[in-house]
């Protein structure tokens, strides 16, 4: 074992605090990690205040990590020290089950293994990204290209692979018109991902206050959806919407502005149930559809592709002693777009 320097929710709904952890030994096929950066992604608020539900403490947050290979394991085979790697949201899976077998690892039927909040293969806690290393089995380890900087890539883990799964899945492209719903830490990654498949993008935003940042980032249209001649504007327009939000929406609303057989999929989950009018997807043969993360090779893929386009979030850089200014920002919406925090100020 060893003892790493952190930064921990001591129980639910309490500021995060400097403490220490342990690491468990590099066994044979892991890498040690030394982390260089991890974004702070919303789910890491929503689990630190139990709002998904019991939670284990203390806590130590983050599945947006980006660092450099320091140790490897005797059996390792895919990286090297001094190679330049990632994290998400989960460090190990059954390996068993059909979606593992599928290499759909995201989906394993145990659960598998989250990168915190969860109990590793050795019975102990999993702890998180803001901390200065960490151990993970090789086979849930991704490369980051040289082409991409390590702190613009680190939020790509958890909210660019959120948003380029779907995209893909329901072919954003050439010829596609796509509509990304919230223009946040999620959103507007899909602005660049969507724009760089080559699909027309249009945003829509509760106001016009991030226009001028999303034509930038790529985004074709931009619309308010407080503007209740959006709705009438843009009926019958969109091939695929994809949802980042998670405050309450008008999905019979939302539906209208598909083309006949288009998708909504939602990738942000609003608290409470929703109220449908089936009719809303009957219709036109719509879909209503929901998607997480991705799958490890896919989330490679999605940083291949990121680097060959230049594409890495839009940061804002922190130290480790302002996480939980950050996380009342980004509770209220007061971030552009990705707090990332410098690991090196723990
Ligand atoms: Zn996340
Ligand atoms: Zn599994």
């Amino acid at each position: 074992m060893t003892t790493v320097a952190a930064y921990a929710a001591p129980a639910a709904k309490a500021p995060l605090e400097r403490t220490t952890i342990e690491r468990r030994p590099v066994g044979e096929f892991d890498v040690l990690i030394d982390i260089k950066f991890a974004g702070i992604c919303h789910s890491d608020i929503h689990q630190a205040q139990e709002g998904w539900g019991e939670a284990i403490f203390p806590m130590v947050p983050g599945h947006e990590i980006a660092g450099i290979v320091s140790e490897v394991g005797p059996g390792v085979t895919k990286y090297k020290v001094g190679d330049r790697v990632g994290v998400g949201c989960f460090v190990d899976s059954c390996r068993e089950c059909g979606n593992c077998k599928a290499g759909q690892e995201q989906y394993c039927v145990t659960g598998g293994v989250p990168t915190y909040n969860g109990i590793g293969k050795d019975g102990e806690p999993t702890y998180g990204g803001y901390s200065q290393n960490i151990v993970v089995d090789e086979n849930y380890v991704l490369r980051i290209p040289d082409g991409l900087s390590l702190d613009v890539a680190a939020p790509l883990l958890c909210a660019g692979i959120t948003l380029y799964s779907p995209l893909k899945r329901w072919n954003a492209g050439p010829g596609k018109k796509v509509a990304i719903l919230g223009m946040g830490g999620l959103g507007h990654m899909g602005v660049k991902i969507a724009h760089a498949l080559g699909a027309e993008v249009t945003v829509l935003s509760q106001s016009l206050r991030k226009q001028e940042d999303g034509l930038k980032l790529g985004a074709d249209h931009y619309y308010a959806t407080s503007d209740p001649k959006t709705f009438q504007e843009l009926q019958g327009t969109f091939d695929l919407i994809v949802s980042t939000v998670s405050a309450p929406l008008d999905f019979n609303a939302y539906l209208t502005l598909l083309k006949t057989q288009g998708a909504l999929v939602n990738v942000g989950a609003p608290e409470e149930p929703i109220s449908l009018n089936l009719f809303s997807v009957i219709g036109g043969g719509k879909t209503l559809a929901g998607s997480m993360i991705g799958s490890i090779a896919e989330t490679q893929e999605m940083l291949d592709f990121c680097a060959a386009h230049g594409i890495g979030s839009e940061i804002e850089l922190i130290e480790a002693s302002e996480v939980n200014t950050a996380y009342e920002r980004v509770q209220s919406s007061d971030v552009r777009y990705r707090f990332v925090i410098d690991t090196a100020t723990i």
